[in-house]
């Protein structure tokens, strides 16, 4: 005979019956399965809430430029609460890097400026100026 007891993660109840048993019944193995998943989306909506705040700001700032330039100072980018190490992905306009917040991205032109981009939906190419 065994006298280690075993108790159900979700409930704490002692398990009873096979020893192989997880779970106290259905219902505890899918709570515990629910909470572990909504946990994970937690982190999934942190993230995402950061991307959604860059991109936001890249949006703003984009359409705000009236030169075709694009030009912003990084310091600017960075006081609007923009959180540089969230990004979607990263594109290459030649040798220049692109990163990219969904749609919008920028190109760093050098250590005090950045360059705001915009990709073309549904295509390879990336339209840097309009
Ligand atoms: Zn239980």
């Amino acid at each position: 005979m065994q006298n280690i007891k075993n108790y159900c993660p979700e409930c704490n109840e002692v398990l009873r019956g096979r020893t192989d048993k997880k779970f106290c019944s259905d219902s505890c193995r899918s709570m515990f399965h629910n909470r572990l998943k909504s946990q994970q989306s937690e982190v999934q909506k942190m993230i995402e809430g950061r991307l959604r705040k860059n991109r936001k700001i890249l949006m703003g700032l984009y359409n705000n430029i009236a030169s075709d330039l694009k030009l912003v100072p990084l310091k600017y980018v960075e006081n609007l609460g923009f959180t540089f190490n969230f990004y979607t992905h990263i594109e290459y306009d030649t040798q220049k890097q692109m990163i990219f917040c969904f749609e919008y991205g920028y190109q760093k032109i050098d250590n005090h400026k950045v360059k705001l981009v915009k990709q073309i939906p549904f295509s390879e190419g990336v339209d840097i100026i309009a």
